[in-house]
């Protein structure tokens, strides 16, 4: 704020005579500035909200986020019922969703995790396999995951399965170990 210079006179009389006439000095003052968007503050604030976004915001924003969803389970399975599904021949391919539908979500997906290359590098892969109970819909259960470890994790996958319809680890624990990306990456 400008310092106005007292006027004279104003010198020798009291605090109490002095504030109320500082205060009709400042109201015409304040009339005459330029609207608020053309003073350098009003630039300076936008200036500074912008560098703030691009130093500190889009380098978080942009950066490419390959960590696996949460998961979600299939209702349908249990442990009870694995040898009707799981363990049966053909269940995957009786549940899985269309290519129409994983595409459509695995290019959304891309674009919110920022992840770079094409499509086609990608595996729209369920966390919680198919054959583990995965939930073959569900987006917290999808996720673009790059072929290379895609095509480990399948393995993991298979062996899973193999365990459990043999009765060596419980439907619970695999779907649990499968989940965790220290099992597969
Ligand atoms: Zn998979």
């Amino acid at each position: 704020m400008r310092q106005r210079p007292l006027r004279p006179g104003s010198k020798s009389t009291g605090l109490s005579h002095s504030l109320p006439r500082e205060g009709k000095i400042l109201t015409p003052l304040l009339r005459q500035r330029p609207p608020l968007h053309r003073t350098g503050a009003f630039t300076l604030a936008i200036w500074s909200l912008v560098m703030l976004t691009s130093t500190a915001g889009t380098p978080a924003a942009v950066q490419p986020d390959y960590s696996p969803p949460p998961g979600a389970v299939n209702p349908q399975v249990t442990q009870a019922n694995i040898a009707q599904t799981i363990c049966r021949r053909g269940w995957t391919r009786s549940i899985r969703p269309p290519a129409s539908y994983t595409d459509l979500l695995k290019r959304k997906q891309l674009r919110a995790r920022h992840l770079p290359g094409k499509s086609v590098d990608y595996e729209e892969d369920h966390l919680i396999p198919l054959e583990l109970g995965g939930h073959p819909t569900d987006p917290r259960n999808l996720w673009p995951q790059p072929w290379p470890q895609a095509r480990l994790k399948d393995k993991w996958e298979s062996g899973y399965n193999r365990a459990v319809c043999a009765g060596r680890v419980t439907l619970t624990i695999a779907q649990q170990r499968i989940k965790d990306p220290g099992t597969w990456r």
